[in-house]
């Protein structure tokens, strides 16, 4: 059917590019390109069909665009990190690709999640007749897509929504993230907003807090809330929506190490002096962490991500809860990472798969829960990460 590019070779470039190669009568060409090429070989080596791999700083958006010109995919896949979200945009624009992602652009020296930078890229996709899907990972991505099928097969309106986002897996590492840690950590230290009656409301991070039971045994966790990014273009889309917030679950261990880096600066992302030179405490902090995709082969158990309803259908209050359970050794069997990477790959591959076939299509910048939500939903099911919903 096409060409893909996947820019960015980190744990879940390696989950896209073995997803990708699944699906050869959709994606009959994958290049696999990112900073660092030896790290695109490694990738292509695991997988048994041919991935033709490269090295690009995406930041540099010339040299993006003659690698585009040079490979002419059909649709670009940016898995590397949200700082290039802009930068990849700009070259897909000068070169007439489709764009995907998995994470809203954020600013390198400041912890701001928001769309408007690239929705502001609206009218420019229009006028290039492309498209640009943003944010088909899982949270963001699955549980914007859950949301859209519970307002179309459940609800007349949604009045509350809640994000649960629960790893309920063990690395047995003292301390380590499941996805780039300088993204993770500053997603958690920001300031938590929710939204209330019509505005976003601002808590201390991680102030609230409850417990939750996940279905099929994965068992009882704390879960914190704060801020992501879905919530913005969810209450956008679904305007009807009066309460909506995101939770994460963390464990002690976690949050204990956590607080201690924050009390002693090593997750400041403004540059400090150090014998001479300017590091940022956080960066460096990434250095010394274990890398996520070393994580694959220690993580056991489960993940549990879904979206709890609350509205109304023919008149009747509903409650109802759609979710996703995956478990980390089965990512690990099949493309050899865990499930927080093979949660937001394989996502990003079935999102590339819609803009491939024009399952989902149209000119300009979409969140998720703009299209129909069935095709993704069965392709869920299909792609190895199945769902199940009940009534609460
Ligand atoms: P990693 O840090 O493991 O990988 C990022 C990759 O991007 C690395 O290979 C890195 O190269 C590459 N990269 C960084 N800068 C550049 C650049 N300037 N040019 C080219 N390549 C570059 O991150 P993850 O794989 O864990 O995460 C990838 C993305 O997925 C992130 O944006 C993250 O926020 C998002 N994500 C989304 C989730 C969701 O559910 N929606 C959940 C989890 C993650 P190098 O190896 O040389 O550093």
């Amino acid at each position: 059917m096409g060409k893909v590019l996947i820019i960015g070779a980190g744990g879940v470039g390696q989950v896209v590019a073995h997803k990708c190669a699944q699906v050869p009568e959709v994606f009959e060409e994958i290049t696999l390109a990112s900073r660092t090429k030896s790290k695109c070989d490694k990738i292509a080596s695991q997988i048994k069909s041919k991935i033709n791999t490269a090295g690009v700083d995406a930041d540099n958006v010339p040299e993006l665009v003659s690698l585009i010109k040079d490979v002419k995919p059909d649709l670009i896949i940016n898995v590397a990190l949200p700082y290039q979200d802009l930068h990849i945009m700009d070259a897909c624009l000068e070169t007439g690709v489709n764009y995907i992602d998995t994470a809203n652009y954020e600013p390198l020296d400041e912890a701001r999640f928001c769309y408007k930078w690239q929705w502001d890229y609206q009218k420019k996709f229009e006028d290039a007749g492309i498209m640009a899907l943003l944010g088909s990972g899982f949270d963001p991505g699955v549980t914007n897509v859950f949301t859209a099928y519970a307002k179309k097969h459940h609800f007349d309106e949604i009045h509350e929504l809640d994000i649960v986002d629960v790893n309920g897996g063990n690395h047995g590492q003292p301390f380590a993230t499941n996805f780039n840690p300088e993204i993770n950590i500053r997603e958690v230290t920001a300031v938590c907003r929710h939204w209330e009656n019509g505005k976003f409301i601002e808590t201390d991070a991680m102030s609230q807090k409850k417990s939750f039971d996940c279905p099929e045994e994965v068992g009882t966790y704390n879960i914190y809330r704060m801020y992501h990014e879905e919530l913005e273009s969810l209450v956008k889309h679904f305007p009807e929506i009066k309460k909506a917030q995101f939770w994460m679950s963390f464990s002690e261990n976690y949050l204990k190490h956590l607080e201690v880096l924050q009390n002693v600066g090593m997750t400041r992302i403004d540059p400090v002096i150090y014998e001479g030179r300017e590091i940022i405490p956080l960066q460096f902090l990434k250095a010394v962490l274990p890398d996520p995709s070393s994580l694959g082969p220690l993580t056991k158990g489960r993940t549990c991500i879904g979206c709890i309803c609350k509205g109304i259908k023919d008149g009747k209050e509903k409650k109802y809860y759609v979710y996703n359970i995956c478990n980390h050794e089965d990512a690990f069997k099949e493309v050899q990472s865990q499930a927080i990477s093979y949660t937001t790959g394989v996502p990003a591959m079935i999102g590339g798969m819609m803009v491939m076939k024009k399952i989902w299509s149209g000119k300009g910048v979409f969140n998720m829960e703009q299209f129909d939500p069935d095709p993704f939903m069965d392709a869920l099911n299909r792609h190895g990460l199945p769902w199940k919903e009940t009534f609460l």
